[in-house]
């Protein structure tokens, strides 16, 4: 049941921002009763635990400061469909399913059912002939970079995908979980309640998540995958500007990437077999535009192509060398958006050669009030007068732009601190929202107290003494052990 964290299980000692941490032994149970027996073993020796999904976050989250992993990639099966009190279908899994699986079963409709007998009959019946559903959250189709994530990460990340612009968080999807908490049960929790506010974007703080209930939706007719390219990435801002004067119901994803995001991007496709049928980027292009558009009939979409084609045009963006696909093709266009995380992965990873101080340090707030022009303005203008490596992609809603600095030495880890800082309190200045996608983890916690609104802080520590009066959950995790 629990091994000791030996050198074979090195691996689960970090997640993708590269930090990493230390544990003394590691679990993967399979069903929520071994994981409660687990916790409750931990609980009586006063042992931290931290749990584990698929180990894609950012911030160090899911690396253990000390203590105990779980890991709960092995329960990872469906366990129920049902329908709701709307007649909506809903899907209940185990928080090791991930994102792929979810997936690739919702388009087959083809469940491996932890046990079958369980399964709501009727609601399974009706869901085989239904519409085919998606999960809002889960970009669609697959692509391979965080589609790994598990649903009980991404529910404590309240992660978003590419498709946030149009439905949200992954928070609006979730009707219900059931979670370990500090007296060793397990809860059911719905929706609204306070413990299901703390669980999701909990970052495993409050409890384990050992059950989760997906709010499922008629997958749209309709999907278009769309990149513009520009040879002028302040053209390319500025189309963002003009989109939102648009009223296009169909625009789900509007994001945006830099002549750095494009060069890495290239380089990761000549090394990455999935990327290489993807077209090359036309050699002078500086910036490009993502988007997606989902609707029910064709005409809609179209309309709304159409308008965004002719917007790009004018701002310089060359029709010719523009991708439109639609349909199974749309995983081309996500394929070159998800590239843009996944490069700097890989950058980061060159870096770590010569410095192997070096981690994942990634802008993730909004700054409202401001042009997205504006916006990318003040990161490039900084990034500049820094002269520190800084790849830009990320969302125009709000100007949620991700400014990955890639320090190459101590003294430029502080500077990128530092500049990360500033750009924090700018956001807080316009009453923007920090930590917003990939949450605070032990990277960014200095950054957490430092920046957050004190009340926010003060909330926050609050309501873990309340759900975690030993301070068992997560340590490290958002507040730095002793501070
Ligand atoms: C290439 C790339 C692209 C990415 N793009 C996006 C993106 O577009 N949008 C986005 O939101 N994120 C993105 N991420 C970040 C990451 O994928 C998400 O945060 C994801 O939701 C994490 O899921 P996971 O299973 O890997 O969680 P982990 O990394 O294992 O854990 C994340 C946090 O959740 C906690 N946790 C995990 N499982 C549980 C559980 N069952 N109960 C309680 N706590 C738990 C952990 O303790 C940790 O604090 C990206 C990451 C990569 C590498």
């Amino acid at each position: 049941m629990e091994r000791p964290l030996s050198e074979q299980y090195a691996s689960f000692l970090h997640d993708e921002s590269r930090l990493r941490g230390e544990a003394d032994a590691i679990s993967f149970p399979r069903a929520a009763e071994e994981a409660r027996e687990i916790v409750r073993r931990c609980l009586a020796a006063g042992k931290p635990m931290t749990a584990q999904g698929s180990r894609t976050g950012i911030c160090g989250g899911a690396a253990p400061s000390r203590g105990h992993v779980m890991n709960l990639s092995e329960m990872n099966r469906p366990l129920n469909i049902s329908r709701d009190a709307g007649g909506n279908f809903c899907l209940t899994v185990q928080p090791g399913y991930i994102l792929s699986r979810l997936g690739s079963d919702l388009r087959s409709r083809r469940f491996e059912w932890l046990e079958p007998d369980l399964v709501d009959r009727d609601a399974a019946r009706a869901f085989k002939e239904a519409p085919e559903q998606f999960w809002p959250p889960d970009p669609w189709p697959p692509d391979p970079s965080e589609l790994t994530a598990s649903i009980g990460g991404v529910a404590s990340t309240n992660g978003r995908g590419p498709g946030a612009f149009k439905y949200g968080a992954a928070k609006n999807f979730i009707a219900s979980l059931k979670a370990l908490t500090h007296d060793g049960e397990i809860r059911e929790i719905q929706s609204g309640d306070d413990l299901f506010e703390a669980l999701i974007g909990g970052e495993g703080m409050f409890g384990v998540i050992t059950e989760l209930t997906l709010r499922l939706m008629p997958r749209p007719g309709e999907i278009w995958g769309i990149l513009f390219f520009f040879n002028d990435e302040n053209q390319a801002a500025a189309f963002i500007d003009r989109t939102a004067s648009f009223d296009l119901e169909p625009l789900a994803a509007l994001d945006f990437m830099d002549a750095a995001s494009l060069k890495l991007i290239g380089q990761l496709k000549r090394a990455a077999a999935k990327l290489k049928e993807l077209p090359d980027a036309p050699p002078e292009a500086q910036a490009a535009v993502y988007l997606e558009l989902h609707a029910d009939s064709e005409s809609e979409i179209e309309g709304a192509a159409g308008e965004l084609m002719e917007a790009a045009e004018a701002f310089g963006g060359d029709p010719d060398l523009s991708w439109a696909l639609s349909g199974d093709e749309t995983e081309k266009t996500r394929l070159f958006r998800h590239a843009a995380p996944e490069a700097v992965n890989a950058r980061l990873d060159e870096i770590r050669l010569d410095f192997p101080g070096a981690v994942k340090l990634g802008g993730d707030m909004t700054l409202p009030g401001l042009s997205f022009l504006e916006s990318l303005a003040m990161y490039r203008r900084a990034v500049r007068e820094s002269a520190l490596e800084a790849v830009i992609f990320g969302h125009a809603r709000d100007n949620h732009l991700h400014v990955n600095l890639l320090p190459h030495d101590e003294n430029e880890r502080r500077k990128a601190l530092d500049l990360m800082a500033a750009w924090l309190e700018r956001s807080r200045s316009l009453k923007g929202r920090l930590f917003l996608e990939h949450g605070v983890g032990k990277v960014k916690s200095g950054l957490f107290l430092a920046c957050e609104e004190p009340r926010v802080i003060k909330a926050r520590r609050e309501l873990k003494e309340r759900l975690d009066p030993e301070g068992l959950w997560n340590p490290g995790n958002m507040f730095q052990e002793g501070a």
